[in-house]
């Protein structure tokens, strides 16, 4: 029986686990942490029941993922629920820009932006199953569709700045730029458009939902997965060098390069020890979780309904902090990320006091305290917010690494998405999960399609693992 040791258990190592382990391969994973799950946990914190999720919390790239979709999560306890609306951008005049997961009824809510919102995203959201095909894998390689992948990659290179011009409301401009800041990038960037319009896209499709539960529910379904294929996981094992890792057909590092650079310093081939020692970071993110009494009293009202809203202010003050941040200046006005888990799944709230997870971006390294400024831009478009805080907990860039040492300087993204990471992944090559050893590979957010809870880096990489058994069996 062919054997694998996935290093680290984030949604993309366990997500190649089981896709090995579907396969009869006899898996063991190895994780730092006390706890599995990386970026996928959850937990009680700040009020007893309160239900927290510690990093990624909403998912619209994880519910229609094809991993998820080939092993039907659902039967191992993963639930997903959807709010209201999908995502709300408000504006200092107490309007917003509103997603939802229909195209038309996003349209409808943007004025004369409306037929641009549908021109922009109509056609590839009801073409969104096809296209994943092709885009939720490395971009260089032979495409499946290339002709709607021709026409939705296209606008992609744009810089988001470029593309937001397409609209021409407040609305409607802040609502795509915000989406496109998830990419952690100067929005006037060649490319900024890319990750945006695919959250975008995607939501259009599937929607913008949480798991009931929380986030660990994911990461609980895929345990329970790996478990019935006879898959084993040991906790509290931090792997290091090479000499810790097992004898195994195959290796899985669901590591950040730099860490997988330290551990197989010795042995790694030097160009691939080089590129992945220069592998480039991003801006980190500083989490406050609130406890909140009554919720969050937004001025607009349907920001009140919506599982996820961006706080910054209109186009140009988003611009102006990504810009910021990225040259390492602390903005006085972040850009902050809002989610409202409870109204969807209201199991996670305690009475009338509500779980609200909020995240700033900051400079990479950032060592200040951003809480108070994250609590200024909720209370501008929430005014009496700061009232109703009954508890937090924070969480700040050098916290984030040590939680995980996959989020250098609080980079919760592994890895700025700059063009070139963002097209190969940790180096220059046409097979980004290879790391120039025989049966080694990397399988983490830092490779395509890049950062989220939808296990693809892990199931391709798995793929390609796969591959290399099926050959040298043939040999
Ligand atoms: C605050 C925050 C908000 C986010 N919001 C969202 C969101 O809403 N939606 C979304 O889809 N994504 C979101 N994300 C991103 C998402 O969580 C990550 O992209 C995803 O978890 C990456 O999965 P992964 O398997 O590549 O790695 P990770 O989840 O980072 O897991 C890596 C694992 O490896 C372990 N490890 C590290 N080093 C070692 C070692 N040397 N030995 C053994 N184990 C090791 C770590 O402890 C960790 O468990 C968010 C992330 C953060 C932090």
């Amino acid at each position: 029986m062919n054997t694998a040791v996935v290093v680290g258990s984030g949604p993309n190592g366990l997500a190649a686990a089981v896709s090995l382990a579907a396969e009869g391969v006899q898996v063991t994973v190895l994780e730092a942490a006390d706890e599995v799950g990386g970026g996928a946990r959850s937990s009680e914190a700040i009020v007893p029941g309160l239900l927290h999720d510690h990093c990624s919390a909403i998912h619209p790239m994880a519910v229609g993922s094809q991993f998820v979709s080939r092993f039907n999560l659902d039967r191992y306890g993963l639930t997903w629920r959807w709010p209201e609306i999908d995502c709300v951008h408000p504006l200092d005049d107490g309007s917003a820009g509103v997603l939802h997961r229909s195209v038309d009824q996003t349209a409808a809510g943007l004025g004369r932006d409306g037929p641009r919102w549908r021109g922009a995203f109509g056609y590839a959201a009801s073409r969104f199953d096809a296209l994943s095909d092709d885009i939720m894998g490395p971009l260089l390689r032979m495409p499946h569709h290339p002709l709607m992948l021709a026409r939705f990659g296209a606008p992609t290179v744009l810089p988001a700045s470029a593309f937001a011009r397409l609209f021409r409301t407040p609305q409607g401009r802040a609502l795509f730029g915000g989406v496109a800041a998830h990419a952690f990038r100067p929005l006037h960037y060649p490319m900024t458009s890319a990750i945006g319009m695919g959250i975008i896209t995607a939501g259009h499709r599937h929607g913008w939902p949480v798991a009931e539960g929380g986030s660990q529910s994911i990461t609980n379904a895929m345990v329970a997965l790996l478990s019935e294929l006879g898959g084993k996981i040991e906790t509290g094992v931090r792997v290091q060098t090479a000499s810790q890792l097992p004898p195994a057909d195959i290796t899985m590092f669901d590591l950040a390069p730099e860490a997988v650079a330290g551990i197989l310093a010795d042995v790694l081939p030097r160009r691939v020890s080089r590129a992945f020692s220069k592998f480039r970071r991003g801006p980190g993110a500083f989490k406050v979780d609130f406890a909140v009494q009554g919720g969050v009293p937004w001025t607009n009202p349907d920001a009140r309904r919506a599982g996820t809203v961006h706080v910054v202010g209109d186009y140009r003050e988003l611009a102006a902090a990504e810009r910021d941040v990225h040259a390492g200046r602390m903005p006085e006005r972040p850009f902050v990320l809002v989610g409202q888990q409870y109204l969807a799944d209201p199991g996670r709230s305690v009475g009338d006091i509500h779980p609200v997870w909020t995240y700033a971006h900051v400079p990479n390294g950032f060592s200040g305290d951003a809480t108070e400024a994250i609590i200024a831009q909720i209370e501008r478009f929430a005014p009496g917010f700061r009232e109703r805080i009954v508890g937090q907990a924070v969480r700040n860039p050098a916290e984030f690494a040590t939680y995980n040492a996959n989020y250098v300087g609080g980079d919760i993204m592994t890895g700025s998405k700059d063009i070139r990471q963002l097209t190969f992944g940790p180096r220059t090559t046409l097979s980004p999960y290879s790391i120039g050893l025989p049966g080694m590979f990397i399988c983490s957010a830092a490779t395509p399609p890049g950062p989220g809870a939808h296990g693809m880096c892990g199931a391709n990489a798995a793929e390609v693992a796969l591959d290399y058994l099926g050959t040298r069996l043939a040999m």
